[in-house]
Parts: structure tokens; C-alpha cells; sequence
């Protein structure tokens, strides 16, 4: 039987290219700042977004919270999307290491504005603390893996610079976010300070995250890194695979979004199971299981049992998240036994005696 995991993009393992690349890797000690593979791959990451400076780090949570540090930093405070990946699921790091307050924001869909940050900013009175930085997820995790109009974005930039803010985005799937906005990494990345993407979740590599934006910036995250406790040595190893991920992965994210549009649909249509079509705009797929008799925790073991692992996000949702080496095949099997599974839910009750 083969198996589909389906649970996250970060299950993709490094194929024969990234792994002979690995193997092959000329390396040298990159907290020297001599590792030419992390070099290498570091300017091709600012190449991409446009930016002056690139620092390859370990997880896309250590890049979420060297620039918070820096750009927030103690005592002060930043808004974010009240269901941000660094405020929910990075262990309140931004707390414990960066010393700074988040200030949620709910959100439509995951996405800020103007007219929602605006009231949130602290006014300049001795008794508040200082609204420093805005951290914008795009795509949108937890919100589905929605994403911002690229002319949504510049209005934000505009007012940030009007007050006096710096935006971090949480692109962890920025990739997904530029091709399904129909702009490229570049433009996103314009109307930010700082923007941090992962290697290791669509893109296909074994590990890493690139914090990217100005060079001062960059410089200082680097001395934040080796504080964290990251400053790795030999790792081109890694970083090779990341530069096989930036060469050949990126455009092939579109066929994973056709992947996740397809599933949605077909959700669409099982009985008993619910999905906002609206929320599918990239590779991240939600749905909510509505038929009385099983939690999603249960759906998802019987679908294990069938080959196909999901995420049991909530008592009754489940998250599904297509990525390499997931066909349109696959998804139409994957389709057909969540059909049969809710089925088996619909046993006809014996009358009672
Ligand atoms: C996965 C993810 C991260 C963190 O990446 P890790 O490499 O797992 O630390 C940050 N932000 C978002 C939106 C993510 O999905």
C-alpha cells in the first residue's frame, strides 16, 4: 500500500540531486563567515527577495525571532495576526528570549490592514510601552494558507512608515504566497524590513530558514544567531541542499496548489465534511468534519489505517498539506477513501429494542 503523509510540507525528504549535492559540497567554516556553499546560497536568497544581505538559519522560528529581537526587542511591543505561527507555535520565544509583547490582532482570513492595526498602536504617553514592529504571516498558516494582495501589503508599508514601524514578514511559505498572489518573492519582499522563508517546508530541503533584509540588519541577526546558539561551522552540507531547493523547487510550488485546489473541491462534495473553498488559496488545505459520531483525531487514524496521514488540528479539523512527490493521482485516491471512510460513519443506527 502506498502511503500518502500529508500531514505538513516539512515531511519531504531530500532526493538523490539535493543528497549527491550534500555529498559534493566544498565547505568551510561559516561562523568565519568561510563556508563558500552557505555564501553561495545566502546571495542567491537575497538575489531572490531583493534584498541587501541574506543569514542562513537553523528553523523558520529562529528567523522569526532574531529580527523580533532586534526590531521589537524588550519591552516594547508588536502587533500580529492573532493566530501567527510565532505568537502560537513557537513556544512564546518572542517572550522568553526577545523580551517583547505581541499584541494580537484578529484578522479576516489571517489578513491585517491598516484600518485593523491602527487602533493598536500605543499612543505616546509615559504609561505605554512603545509599538515597535508589525510581523505579517504570508501565507497565513493557521488561516489556511491565505495570502496577501500584493497591493494589500504597499498599503501597509505606507502606514508603517508613517508610524514609524518595522515589518517583519513570516514568509515561511513565501514562495507559495508569491505565486499564488501572481507576483514573485521580490515585490513581497519590498514592502518589508525583514522577511524569513523556510527551506525545508515546500521547497523541499532537509533543513534551514534564510533571514533576509538590510545589511546592518543582517550583521546584527548574525551575532544574535551565534548567541542563540546557532552558528553552525561545515554547513554547507545543509545549505547545499538548500541551493538545489532555490534552483529547482520553486516552480514547481503551482502544481502543489493545483494538488490542494483539487482536494478541497473533492472535499467539497463528501457528505458530513465542511471546507472554505475561499481559504484554499495555496497548498494548505483545512476542512472541518460536520457528521455527528467522530472526531477528527478518530478520522485521522482511519484514514492512517487507510495510507493517508493528516493533521488532527482541533477536536473536529483536520489539515491536509499537499507538497513534492504528492500527484493529482494521489489526491483523487486520497479523494475516494475519505469518501469511503465518512461512509462507514453512516451505518445505518440499529433500531432500538
Ligand atoms: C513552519 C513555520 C514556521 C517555523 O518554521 P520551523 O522551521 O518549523 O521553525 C514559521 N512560520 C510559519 C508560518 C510556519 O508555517
Amino acid at each position: 500500500m502506498k502511503t500518502y503523509d500529508v500531514r505538513s510540507d516539512t515531511v519531504t525528504r531530500p532526493g538523490p540531486g539535493m543528497r549527491k549535492a550534500m555529498a559534493e559540497a566544498e565547505v568551510g567554516d561559516d561562523v568565519y563567515g568561510e563556508d563558500p556553499t552557505v555564501n553561495k546560497l545566502q546571495d542567491m536568497a537575497s538575489e531572490l527577495t531583493g534584498t541587501e544581505a541574506s543569514l542562513f538559519v537553523s528553523s523558520g522560528s529562529m528567523g522569526n525571532l532574531i529580527p523580533i529581537s532586534l526590531q521589537c526587542g524588550k519591552g516594547n511591543e508588536f502587533l500580529i495576526e492573532a493566530h501567527g505561527h510565532s505568537v502560537q507555535h513557537e513556544l512564546a520565544g518572542v517572550a522568553a528570549l526577545a523580551g517583547s509583547l505581541p499584541i494580537m490582532v484578529a484578522a479576516p482570513k489571517g489578513i491585517l490592514s491598516p484600518a485593523l492595526l491602527e487602533p493598536w498602536i500605543q499612543p505616546d504617553i509615559y504609561y505605554c510601552a512603545h509599538t515597535r514592529l508589525v510581523v505579517l504571516e504570508n501565507s497565513h498558516n493557521a488561516a489556511g494558507g491565505t495570502v496577501y494582495p500584493p497591493a494589500a501589503l504597499k498599503e501597509i508599508r505606507a502606514f508603517t512608515r508613517k508610524r514609524n514601524l518595522s515589518v517583519h514578514i513570516d514568509g515561511a511559505r513565501l514562495f507559495n504566497a508569491a505565486a499564488a498572489s501572481r507576483t514573485d518573492a521580490k515585490t513581497i519582499c519590498a514592502s518589508a524590513d525583514s522577511v524569513t522563508f523556510c527551506l525545508s517546508k515546500g521547497l523541499g530541503a532537509p533543513v534551514g530558514a534564510m533571514l533576509c533584509g538590510r545589511k546592518e540588519l543582517i550583521a546584527e541577526a548574525r551575532r544574535v544567531r551565534k548567541m542563540l546558539g546557532g552558528g553552525m561551522r561545515q554547513a554547507g552540507i545543509i545549505a547545499a541542499a538548500g541551493i538545489v531547493a532555490l534552483d529547482k523547487m520553486i516552480d514547481r510550488i503551482r502544481e502543489d496548489h493545483d494538488n490542494a485546489a483539487r482536494l478541497a473541491k473533492g472535499i467539497a462534495r463528501i457528505d458530513g465534511l465542511s471546507i472554505d473553498l475561499a481559504r484554499v488559496q495555496t497548498n494548505i488545505v483545512y476542512f472541518d468534519i460536520t457528521a455527528k459520531g467522530r472526531g477528527g483525531e478518530e478520522f485521522a487514524q482511519q484514514l492512517g489505517a487507510r495510507g493517508i496521514r493528516v493533521l488532527s488540528v482541533a477536536p473536529a479539523r483536520l489539515r491536509a498539506v499537499t507538497h513534492y512527490g504528492i500527484t493529482a493521482d494521489d489526491i483523487d485516491q486520497a479523494i475516494s477513501t475519505l469518501t469511503d471512510v465518512m461512509r462507514m460513519d453512516r451505518q445505518p443506527v440499529p433500531p432500538q429494542s
